[in-house]
């Protein structure tokens, strides 16, 4: 009986697995994992990104950058999440590096986050030829190459792996939209700090390790700017998130990839910037690596408490770019506007963990809207991915205005679609 009820299964099973119509991203178990990292610290000088006022070259590294990739497969489905320490993918660069990526590795548009740090002591990525500086094209050129090699490192590193989530928390992110009343009477919002403005404080630690519980990657989610260093520097650096990925592997040993996530945090900045008395002091500027190490301890401490491993092993992802309603010039209620603007929104979930994807950058409040409307425990809100559409305001603060309402391309209402579409997609999943 048995060898006939055997030869049943076994029947079954591949007339099923040969069948197309077989959802195979429901098939649990057999995750596998693969982890790489590559340096893409610039050579020569270059234009630097996140301060208009700053115009001369590059004069050294301070710490080099990195980009890093954890790719994950189950079922045929794979999900590749690559941090790259750079500020983000403006002026045509996400889909310039999506492509070849895409392309050269034949991944599905939904299964790639390519997603940036933000760290504004990094080179601007430029296609442009006629308008930008040469080392700089050169540079985004080659860094296309990099993340070509490393993307096809990871996949091709898989190896079975469980997966273990942790929470943490950092107070080093501090919501910048400071409420100044003039000498006029006048009250307006300035970068500076709020104390009592909202911020997510939440540091979302995933476990990644093999058979042997050795862990191969620890991937973090936090939302705070990469600005500590100021517009007056010009050494390169990965600023608080990237010195805090250096942290991590320093700690933890350099087999271990630590890319980290930048939840959002369009008015998030580090709680302090670099004092002007030590812009002279040579090769040790205290304060980002005070706070990339404050943030990468709160990191290993958290991944040192995660036991619960599972081999999570269904991957779903999605994608879509919705079409916003654009802000009107400056005008803060624009009820009717005429034009919209672009904006991508990558969904992805391994197991109960949920991954979502802005092309922007977008406020706090969003990403906590988010997180409370998810379907999992765990979600990772991950800004500068997939596309570079600017500040992304919550309706309400369109009334205070404030830098990144005004240098907002989306009207008061795109937020909310945003958040609605964000979390209908991890239901739908
Ligand atoms: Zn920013």
């Amino acid at each position: 009986m048995n060898a006939i009820f055997s030869a049943i299964c076994l029947l079954s099973v591949t007339a099923l697995a040969e069948d197309p119509l077989w959802p195979i991203t429901e098939i649990s178990g057999g995750l596998k994992a693969g982890a790489a990292r590559i340096d893409i610290t610039p050579e020569k000088p270059v234009k630097m990104s996140g301060y208009a006022s700053r115009k001369d070259l590059s004069t050294g590294v301070h710490d080099p950058l990195s980009a890093r990739v954890l790719a994950f497969e189950a079922g045929g489905r794979r999900l590749v999440l690559v941090s790259t320490d750079v500020i983000g993918f403006y002026e045509g660069t996400a889909d310039y590096l999506r492509n070849a990526l895409l392309g050269e590795l034949g991944l599905q548009s939904s299964e790639l986050f390519l997603t940036a740090i933000h760290t504004h002591a990094a080179p601007s990525l430029t296609i442009n030829k006629e308008r930008d500086h040469p080392n700089n094209v050169e540079y985004t050129e080659a860094l296309k190459g990099k993340l070509i090699d490393v993307v096809r490192q990871a996949l091709g590193g898989m190896q079975p792996a469980e997966i273990g989530l942790g929470v943490g928390a950092c107070p080093v992110g501090a919501n910048r939209r400071e409420l100044r009343v003039g000498n006029d009477g006048k009250i307006s919002i300035v970068l500076g700090r709020n104390p009592n403005g909202p911020t997510d404080k939440e540091v979302l630690v995933m476990k990644v390790a093999r058979g042997d519980g050795r862990p191969v990657a620890v991937a973090f989610d936090y939302a705070t700017h990469g600005t500590s260093l100021g517009p007056g520097n010009y050494t390169i650096s990965g600023d608080v998130p990237g010195l805090a990925e250096q942290f991590v592997e320093k700690i933890l040993g350099s087999e271990v990839v630590a890319p980290a996530f930048i939840g959002a945090s369009g008015n998030i900045d580090p709680w302090f910037r670099v004092l002007p008395a030590f812009h002279e002091e040579p090769g040790w500027i205290p304060e980002p690596v005070l706070l990339g190490t404050f943030l990468g301890e709160e990191v290993v401490h958290v991944c040192r408490a995660i036991h619960a491993m599972t081999p999570a092993g269904k991957i779903a992802t999605n994608l879509v770019t919705l079409h916003l309603p654009a802000r009107s010039g400056n005008e803060v209620a624009a009820d009717k506007p005429s034009r919209t603007m672009p904006f991508t929104i990558s969904v992805a979930r391994l197991g109960d963990v949920a991954f979502v994807g802005l092309g922007g950058e977008v406020l706090t409040e969003i990403g906590l809207a988010i997180k409370a409307g998810s379907p999992c425990p765990h979600t990772f809100v991950v800004t500068h991915c997939n596309g570079a559409a600017g500040y992304l305001a919550p309706k309400d603060l369109h009334v205070q205005e404030g830098y990144e309402v005004t240098s907002s391309r989306f009207a008061p209402q795109a937020a909310e679609i945003v958040i609605r579409e964000s979390i209908r997609m991890l239901h739908d999943l």
